[in-house]
């Protein structure tokens, strides 16, 4: 029999969920839950468990992601001209190492919020929402939601117009501009780059691998798991701690669920809310209807005829080239 492997997460990685589920909760995962390849996943993020690694540089799930994305992002061009319709480049190429908010070259950061004297770290990353508008509204089709629940956008079809950040209620996808598709078909317009976020490490999961942070987090204050599970145990500890949970409704519901012992209200209050740093409004709605193909059709229809326009003559060039070729080899 042929094995799906679209999501068999190992074994060892299945322990370590199991094991920190059920020293932290009392509750143990079923065994036979990641045989099923197809399942739904979801993350759970506890804040009474994340400390911010307070002992070391880098949050190790920040060091973690970064690790393991550093080459998803190629080479920016030297001279990167001016982004169209925008005016503005966004170029992170000289500041990867930024770490306190969200960048094209960082997927995740560590919110703090100071509350009646104590420090919260609220682990921030895309929530990979269950109907996610950036996905609904991409006019080429680059951002799409997996069957484990992973939003994910392919950076070799994006052409960062960035309409996925403008209706993600939280701004999460960070535009790096002078790479990406343009490069190839229209070469002037290489300043609208290509946008990058949280993939939940899809493939990592495919190879059967836990998302890096998660794995990295030395309090499993990160969990991943079938999505049932995830709600159950994320229901468990909200009851136990008396709290409170953040993503099950919100943006019409997530895969990334946060249980907290204090009011997501307070937090979104007490938290800086600045570009990269998102906030954490409760009961935060979607900013497209969840059907909204006239809107998607709209705004396909220039970017189509830009890209059509650019891929032809990306074409005619190399038609040239190769002429200009065939000539000189006599
Ligand atoms: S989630 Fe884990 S790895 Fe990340 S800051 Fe919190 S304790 Fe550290
Ligand atoms: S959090 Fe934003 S970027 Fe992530 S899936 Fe939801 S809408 Fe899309
Ligand atoms: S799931 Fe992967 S890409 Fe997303 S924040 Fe964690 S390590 Fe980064």
């Amino acid at each position: 029999m042929k094995e799906k492997k679209d999501f068999n997460i190992s074994r060892r990685s299945f322990l370590k969920i199991s094991a920190g589920a059920a020293a932290l909760t009392g509750v143990s995962l079923p065994k036979t839950a990641f045989a099923r390849t197809e399942e739904q996943l979801s993350t759970l993020i506890d804040l009474s468990l994340c400390n911010g690694c307070a002992d070391r540089q880098k949050p190790a799930c920040v060091g973690a992601c970064k690790a393991i994305n550093k080459d998803k992002i190629p080479q920016v061009v030297g001279n990167i001209p001016e982004p169209w319709p925008r005016k503005t480049i966004e170029d992170w190429s000289k500041k990867q190492d930024v770490a306190n908010r969200l960048t094209p070259y960082n997927f995740i950061y560590v919110h703090k919020a100071q509350i009646e004297g104590k420090t919260i770290f609220v682990p921030r990353r895309c929530m990979h929402c269950d109907n996610p508008a950036c996905a609904t509204i991409c006019p080429f089709s680059a951002n799409s939601k997996k069957k484990n629940g992973a939003v994910v956008i392919d950076q070799d079809l994006c052409f960062g117009g960035a309409k996925c950040k403008d209706v993600c209620p939280w701004e999460i996808p960070q535009r790096q501009s002078g790479v990406g598709i343009y490069l190839h078909v229209l070469p002037d317009f290489m300043g609208n780059g290509v946008m990058y976020k949280c993939d939940l490490c899809n493939d990592r999961l495919k190879e059967g691998k836990l998302p890096g942070c998660v794995e990295a987090c030395p309090r499993q204050a990160l969990l991943i798991g079938p999505r049932k599970e995830i709600e159950k145990i994320a229901d468990q500890r909200a009851r136990a701690m008396n709290g409170y949970i953040y993503g099950k409704t919100e943006n019409g519901g997530t895969a990334t669920l946060y249980v907290s012992p204090v009011s997501f209200e307070l937090i979104n209050k007490t938290i800086d809310k600045k570009p990269g740093q998102p906030n954490m409004k409760p009961q935060i709605v979607r900013r497209m209807a969840a059907t909204d193909p006239l809107a998607k059709a709209v705004l396909a229809a220039p970017a189509l005829g830009l890209a059509a326009a650019g891929a032809l003559n990306w074409f005619s060039r190399r038609k040239e080239l190769v002429k200009k070729e065939e000539k000189n080899n006599g």
